[in-house]
């Protein structure tokens, strides 16, 4: 069975690809990322739900929210 894990994790941005162009914090429903210096930064991490919009419309693949994947091989671990 697999299992999605999103514990406490935030989006990771790409200073180098980030153009700072403003689209993701128009996305981003509860305010958790500015534009700082010129780059798109998680200012408010409580406030991601990692809803992932951002990463959806970044054309420049500059925010990416990866989740990790857990197999679980153990009949046990699933109830
Ligand atoms: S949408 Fe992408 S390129 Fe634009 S500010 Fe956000 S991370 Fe940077
Ligand atoms: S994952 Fe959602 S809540 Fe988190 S920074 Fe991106 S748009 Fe905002």
């Amino acid at each position: 069975m697999k299992r999605l894990f999103m514990n406490n994790a935030i989006p990771e941005i790409d200073i180098i690809k980030c153009d700072g162009c403003g689209d993701c914090i128009g996305s981003c429903p509860g305010g958790a990322v500015a534009i700082v210096d010129g780059k798109a930064t998680v200012i408010n991490a409580e406030l991601c739900t990692y809803c992932t919009d951002c990463e959806e419309l970044c054309s420049m693949e500059a925010i990416r929210c990866p989740f990790e994947i857990v197999i679980s091989l153990h009949e046990q671990d699933e109830k």
